[in-house]
């Protein structure tokens, strides 16, 4: 199957445009490969030119996500697009059979105590629902 797997509040805590904090995605990341899954990083995270009157500068956000998953070695199929959808669509979405993201609906979250801080997926709920599937 391939999974479009979003990053912050998914992967690890809000923290953008910092990495945030470790909430348990890994091991079960690694699940999904060992499973034959491919992953596809769909995040709102880019890497750009910032233009300032001063000067311009780039951004690596996106970059600062992909090297999260090259540190912990879970391989990414795709980033932020299918490869193969070019073949059959134009579309930005990129396409997946199932998506992880803390904003879906649907999605188990943990709510942090400290009500300034946002909530973020449960993976511990997560890896049930994927066992539960079949998938892992
Ligand atoms: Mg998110």
């Amino acid at each position: 199957m391939q999974i479009g797997i979003d990053f912050d509040g998914t992967c690890v805590t809000h923290e953008y445009p910092e990495i945030g904090k470790d909430i348990g995605a890994i091991p079960v990341l690694k699940e999904l490969i060992k499973n034959g899954h491919q992953l596809i990083l769909f995040t709102m995270r880019s890497d750009r030119e910032v233009k300032t009157n001063f000067g311009a500068y780039r951004e690596y956000f996106l970059s600062a996500a992909v090297t999260w998953f090259k540190e912990n070695n879970i391989p990414l199929y795709g980033i932020q697009t299918n490869p193969e959808q070019r073949l059959w669509t134009d579309s930005p979405k990129a396409y997946a059979n199932l998506y992880i993201d803390d904003a879906a609906l649907g999605c188990p979250l943990i709510v942090p105590e400290n009500s300034n801080e946002r909530p973020y997926a449960d993976w511990e709920t997560i890896k049930k629902m994927l066992k539960e599937k079949g998938l892992i």
